[in-house]
């Protein structure tokens, strides 16, 4: 495991199930669960179940592990919300925005640059119930692997 790597991060606690999540897709090596201060409607978060911090630290068979699911959630998020096109991006340390100091892609429908599209990064909560109803449309349009 990489020393920078703290097992108290928010993710280590919900891959340990000891926080919930509204979660999407599982794998042996990923996770996929929606973000709960969503920047956008289907905001969807990719992480791996290796203790990871950035991309740099993620070991090649990881890295794979999460193309592979950002590639399946994402399909499904363009399909759950009509959009036809997506963008995946993450952080790689606080001075590049990093929040939560283990690794994942977010997942959005459509552009992060159209007018107004994205609220302000990880600052409101949504509401639960909405987060399911659109994680249950996320489900239903994921494709097997
Ligand atoms: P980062 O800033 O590290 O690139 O992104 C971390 C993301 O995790 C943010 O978009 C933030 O809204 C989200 N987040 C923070 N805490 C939690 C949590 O407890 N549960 C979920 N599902 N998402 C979280």
């Amino acid at each position: 495991m990489n020393e920078k790597y703290d097992n108290n991060n928010i993710f280590a606690k919900i891959l340990r199930g000891e926080l919930p999540c509204i979660k999407v897709y599982e794998d042996n090596y990923t996770l996929a669960f929606m973000d709960i201060m969503p920047q956008m409607e289907g905001h969807t978060l990719v992480i791996s179940k290796e203790p990871a911090v950035t991309i740099y630290d993620l070991s090649d068979e990881a890295s794979l592990a999460c193309m592979r699911t950002v590639k399946l959630i994402g399909i499904a998020v363009e399909a759950a919300m009509k959009v036809p096109g997506s963008t995946v991006f993450q952080h790689n340390g606080k001075d590049a925005g990093q929040t939560v100091d283990h690794f994942h892609f977010h997942v959005m429908p459509g552009s992060l640059f159209r007018a107004n599209a994205m609220k302000g990064h990880a600052t409101e909560l949504a509401d639960p119930d909405d987060l399911k109803d659109i994680a249950d449309r996320i489900i239903s349009c994921i494709k097997s692997g």
